[in-house]
């Protein structure tokens, strides 16, 4: 299938006009990843996106991987207030103080983590045994966080993490394949 054509049923909340957006869908979203680092990227970009678009946040991606240095937690983790203020002023990401913080403070949590559970990965995928959850939803009926995102946010919560309320942890889980939400017209819905 040509990945480019615009012609085939995708989700709705695709934006056929943005080629990034498309790429996205077809080939990322509700895929499963494993990667720490990209895990950790899909946690910083979403809670990036909090209030504002996905399709935003999706077009200041690369500048994200250049300005957050390729999303290396352990590189994020040791930032100062030098380059706290550096990112403040990056016309390139979105420039909001407490958005920035969170993800220093994040990237501190998630290496916490890496120490409790060997990896990010290993942590976060227990929640679904490993295994993601296949849904059949329609744009109609898509939730925006379930009472599994619920217990997911608390417990980062709880070990000091900020943006990740319970419908960025869901569009999170769908971000990494954790869920695969797409709709049931969509030629990447699992049949
Ligand atoms: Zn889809």
């Amino acid at each position: 299938m040509n990945k480019e054509d615009k012609n085939i049923e995708r989700c709705s909340w695709v934006n056929l006009k943005n080629e990034i957006y498309i790429y996205y869908h077809d080939n990322e979203w509700g895929v499963e990843k494993h990667d720490d680092n990209e895990l950790f990227e899909m946690l910083i970009l979403e809670g990036a996106q909090a209030g504002l678009a996905w399709e935003t946040v999706l077009n200041k991606r690369y500048n994200y991987r250049i300005a957050f240095d390729n999303f290396d937690p352990k590189i994020v983790s040791n930032y100062d207030e030098q380059k706290y203020e550096e990112l403040l002023q990056n016309k390139g990401i979105i420039r909001n103080r407490l958005k920035i913080r969170s993800a220093i403070r994040n990237a501190k949590v998630f290496i916490e983590i890496q120490k409790e559970f060997a990896s990010f990965d290993s942590y976060i995928w227990a929640f679904v045994n490993g295994k993601p959850i296949v849904n059949s939803f329609t744009k109609e009926n898509a939730p925006a966080k379930t009472e599994l995102s619920d217990i997911i946010s608390k417990d980062l919560k709880k070990r000091g993490m900020n943006f990740v309320g319970s419908t960025i942890i869901y569009a999170y889980m769908q971000s990494i394949g954790m869920v695969n939400d797409h709709e049931i017209n969509c030629f990447k819905h699992k049949r």
